[in-house]
């Protein structure tokens, strides 16, 4: 037996989130290893919150017999018609519970859409930096990655969007509030996006499918509202989860949402219902299902995760950082600063994260979400390993302007 040429070349590849923080754990087996700051996964350390333990307690001793069989691939039909229900609040607009797909988190769901859509040679345009396992996706299914930069603060540059479609464009993915950046994308750029795709399906005769990758919708700060594209654009699909808003990621669940005015909505549903089977899922776990189904009003302490980036951001630009304030989800994307001994590179980010190492801090590089030059904090850890690490941020800095 033998690994494929394809996993070998995706292992090169995978994953700078993983390999700095396994670099963490391996300082911290180091003899006399007093503890690091680990910002490097975006994995949220808050529990769930607490009517999460009532209601799993509740459902798992009512469990009516049969309750943990098959059940329909799309989920189990009360649970589909709960969450169109909030769905089509988040969306504004009505959506049927048989547009609804449970599925196996986030990543799942972004799986069973590309299956259902990609053709090999299919063109799926993503928006750099990207959320890293985006290519790995793309590729499963023979898709063509074609990245475009971002414009100014990270929003959506519609020029450079505009001119990378082409008659071979399936999908656009975009990311909101986004990992790695925080950004949340306005009302503006995203009714500009929809007027561009919905000029060039009419040109090229095939409409792209706007895929909302939307795991962050409800961790958003201050008066931040996360505008909705299915509202705007009619191709659109909602691919999303309760990893984080009920930090639940182990639990893998999540759904998909097709809007009602695609053109060929019931086609695309019994393709992603096909897909949830054929791909191996075969349905999203079923006692999350009946868990999220009654929690779909409840989340996780958002307002934690507002006074941690507020902490980590005051420290940093007190240090001389540069970084885009966060509107949303719990990452904040930072430049490498001038300095370090060298001209400026943009593989300088994978020496920064390096650097910070000293200090014992754990980041990750840019060039993991295909934007050399920056680093990604995620700061979905306790205050303490927050402020702990302020000092090091700052002698960090100071060196590596010495040079
Ligand atoms: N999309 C983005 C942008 C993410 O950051 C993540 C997880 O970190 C996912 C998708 C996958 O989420 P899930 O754990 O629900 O599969």
């Amino acid at each position: 037996m033998r690994v494929s040429a394809s996993i070998k070349d995706n292992f090169a590849s995978s994953s700078w989130i993983r390999r700095m923080f396994e670099e963490g754990q391996q300082l911290l087996r180091e003899p006399g290893a007093t503890g690091i700051y680990d910002f490097s996964l975006g994995n949220p350390d808050l529990e769930p919150p607490a009517e999460f333990a009532e209601v799993l307690d509740r459902i798992t001793r009512d469990g009516a017999s049969g309750s943990h069989g098959y059940m329909p691939n799309a989920g189990y039909p009360a649970v589909r018609t709960a969450v169109a229900a909030r769905a089509s609040r988040d969306q504004g607009i009505e959506i049927p519970a048989s547009n609804i797909v449970m599925t196996v988190g986030a990543a799942g769901a972004l799986n069973v859409t590309l299956r259902t859509l990609l053709d090999p040679g299919d063109e799926v345009i993503v928006i750099s930096p990207w959320f890293a396992e985006y290519r790995f996706y793309v590729q499963n299914y023979g898709g063509v990655f074609v990245e475009v930069p971002a414009g100014p603060g990270f929003h959506l540059d519609l020029g450079a969007i505009e001119a990378a479609l082409g008659p071979r464009t399936a999908a656009l993915i975009i990311n909101s509030p986004n990992n790695p950046t925080g950004t949340v994308y306005d009302h503006e750029e995203l009714a500009g996006l929809a007027a561009i795709l919905t000029r060039h399906g009419a040109v090229q005769g095939r409409q792209p499918c706007i895929i909302a990758d939307e795991p962050y919708r409800e961790i958003v700060y201050g008066d931040t509202v996360v505008p909705s594209i299915m509202a705007l654009y009619p191709e659109t699909i909602v691919a999303t989860s309760w990893s984080k808003s009920l930090s639940l990621p182990g639990e893998r669940i999540g759904y998909l949402a097709v809007s009602p005015l695609a053109r060929n909505a019931r086609e695309i549903v019994d393709g992603l219902v096909l897909s949830t089977r054929i791909l191996g899922f075969v349905n999203a776990p079923a006692l999350m299902q009946r868990v999220v189904a009654e929690l779909l009003d409840s989340r996780a302490d958002v307002a934690s995760y507002e006074r941690r980036g507020k902490i980590l951001s005051e420290g940093l630009r007190d240090a001389g950082y540069e970084f885009s304030e966060p509107r949303g989800a719990f990452y904040i994307f930072c430049k490498v600063p001038p300095g370090g001994g060298a001209a400026f590179h943009p593989s300088r980010d994978v020496d920064f994260a390096m650097h910070l190492k000293k200090w014992r801090i754990m980041a990750v590089p840019g060039i993991g979400f295909g934007w050399g030059g920056w680093f990604r904090l995620s700061y979905c850890v306790p205050e303490a390993t927050i402020r702990g690490a302020l000092q090091g941020f700052a002698l960090a800095m100071e060196e590596w302007r010495k040079g």
